[in-house]
């Protein structure tokens, strides 16, 4: 059985985050260290720790991730200029918090990716 982390802990609601959108699948949150002027976390309420423990029973709640992403970047007023959706993967990914989490950045110009 997988660890929890801080973050399943913001699902319910037992340490605070600046919630922003909440359903029975997923939870969208600012992140606390933002590094875009839009830095959103968007989370399965249910504990994944990396994408390879990803399987079909989650690929409901995953793809919540991105409607939800996307309705977020709508609301922001970002969605025509864009913004970037990361996943980070396991140490080489730059992964610090073991529950499966999207970024959703925007809100300026981020440059090219590997930079
Ligand atoms: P990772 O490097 O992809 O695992 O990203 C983890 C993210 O979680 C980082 O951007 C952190 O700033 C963010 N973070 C860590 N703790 C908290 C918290 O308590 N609330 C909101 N964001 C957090």
């Amino acid at each position: 059985m997988a660890e929890e982390t801080l973050f399943s802990k913001i699902v319910r609601r037992e340490i605070p985050a600046e919630i922003l959108y909440q359903d029975d699948l997923v939870t969208a949150f600012k992140d606390i260290q933002p590094k875009a002027p839009h830095h959103i976390l968007l989370i399965p309420n249910h504990l994944i720790p990396t994408v390879n423990d990803v399987t079909h029973d989650d690929e409901l709640a995953l793809g919540r991730l991105f409607t939800v992403a996307a309705k977020l970047a709508k609301q922001l007023g970002i969605d025509e200029d864009g913004y970037r959706l990361i996943m980070n993967c396991n140490r080489h990914g730059g992964q610090e918090v073991y529950h499966v989490h999207m970024h959703l950045l925007g809100g300026r110009a981020l440059g090219p990716m590997l930079a």
